[in-house]
């Protein structure tokens, strides 16, 4: 059983991990959060035609070289409407989002003309005295400039968020063909574990890595099922195992990857598929089990065993978990953002493993630790922002930079 360092483990991880290849499409409203299975092309030009960004007087920019010029008004152009070809030395009233008429250079906003005399009952008859030199193209938004008929505007591998639905129906799209969402089941060993809701056995405690990793899978966008809490002996361990094959492209476990008698993840595993311990020179979540459970009639689902303390599961989730799935969806790869900040604490006994202590940015905008930085204290995790990444052996004294990684990078898109 070798040691490996996070980076280590990670490459492995996701040099083994394969795109799930099957896509489906669906409306732009069921698409959140979804991965774009494919280049998205606009067929359309976004403005379709020369607009303006203004309400007010659009002109030929030749026809006012000088402030105070005065034009008779021809022509009133609303959003939506089609004007006719601009005559020189004519203005016409415009309002924002009308389409720039033949001829017209610019346009002059409204709050820069003086309207000199009464308009009829159709709004014209009468003239501005506009009050600023216009440059050709002022206040005009040009066909295009946002997509480019023919130009790839969303690329494969996108998660998709509100502004990319937005800009596939600004391309006048209803659909988008999205990655099928990855399937993972889980489960959660431990005789101790009682589920919420039932009363505490004696000697047990709640089952809260469920609760935990449910939530991380479904942000995630995935698709999941729960096959519950699974008794501490090998058969029922690899029955589970084998039910989860079944239909789901990942399994992933609380617990029992310890090489203690009453773990029993590693010989079910092996028994029903194949596997990899690994020993992560980390803190917390040192032991990691990863793996394959074998399938009759398709290829196998991955395995990824998390150790049972309920930090440590968290946060081999986001560590290893997260990228993994992120693969399997075909998602773009991006390493998170990490922020380097000052520490605003002490830490004189670094452990021999790289640590991920739980930190909050504070108004100083530096990192406080929480005092409690034990695997089993997830109240640490509801305290913190986001996670120190500290290197094994370094001790840090107020005032030296550290690595941050926000909760919302390593959980977020
Ligand atoms: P294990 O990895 O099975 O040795 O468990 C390590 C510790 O985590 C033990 O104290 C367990 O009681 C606790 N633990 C394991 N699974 C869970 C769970 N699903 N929810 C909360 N605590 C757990
Ligand atoms: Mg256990």
């Amino acid at each position: 059983m070798s040691m490996k360092t996070a980076a280590q483990a990670l490459e492995i991880l996701l040099s083994q991990a394969k795109v799930i290849q099957h896509s489906q499409t669906v409306v732009l409203q069921e698409a959140l959060g979804r991965i774009l299975a494919k280049d998205v092309i606009s067929t359309v030009n976004v403005p379709p035609m020369d607009n303006t960004q203004m309400d007010g007087y659009v002109l030929r920019a030749e026809d006012v070289t000088e402030s105070g010029t005065i034009l008779p008004v021809t022509q009133r152009i609303p959003a939506g409407h089609l004007g006719k070809t601009l005559e020189p030395n004519t203005a016409a009233r415009i309002f924002t989002g009308a389409s720039i008429p033949d001829g017209a250079t610019a346009v002059v906003m409204q709050e820069d003309c003086e309207v000199i005399g009464v308009q009829d009952a159709s709004g014209l008859n009468y003239q501005i005295k506009v009050n600023h030199v216009p440059k050709v193209g002022e206040w005009i938004r040009e066909k295009g400039e946002d997509i480019r008929e023919n130009s790839v505007i969303l690329h494969a591998g996108t998660y998709l968020r509100p502004q990319e639905l937005g800009v596939a129906a600004s391309s006048g799209m209803t659909h988008l063909e999205v990655k099928q969402r990855v399937k993972v089941a889980l489960f959660f060993t431990g005789d101790e574990l009682t589920l919420p809701g039932q009363p505490l056995k004696p000697g047990g405690i709640y089952n809260s890595n469920r609760d935990t990793l449910i939530a991380c899978v479904k942000a995630l966008g995935c698709d999941f099922t729960d096959f519950g809490i699974v008794p501490d002996t090998l058969e029922a361990t690899r029955k589970t195992l084998r039910a989860a094959a079944e239909h789901h492209d990942l399994i992933v476990t609380s617990g029992g990857v310890s090489v203690g008698e009453e773990d029993h993840i590693k010989p079910a595993v092996q028994a029903e598929g194949q596997l990899d311990m690994w020993q992560i020179a980390i803190k917390p979540g040192k032991p990691l089990a990863f793996g394959t459970i074998k399938r009759d009639q398709a290829d196998p689902s991955w395995f990824m065993g998390l150790p049972g303390n309920p930090v440590s599961s968290f946060v081999t989730f986001l560590l290893f978990v997260k990228p993994f799935i992120r693969v399997l969806q075909g998602a773009q790869a991006k390493d998170e953002t990490r922020y380097e900040l000052e520490a605003d604490f002490d830490w004189v006994k670094p452990d021999k493993r790289n640590e991920f202590l739980r930190v909050k940015i504070n108004s100083l905008g530096k990192l406080e630790l929480y005092p409690n930085q034990s695997s089993g204290v997830l109240t640490s995790a509801v305290w913190a922002d986001g996670l120190a990444d500290v290197p094994a052996g370094q001790a840090i004294r107020k005032g030296d930079k550290v690595s941050f990684i926000p909760f919302s990078q390593l959980l977020g898109y």
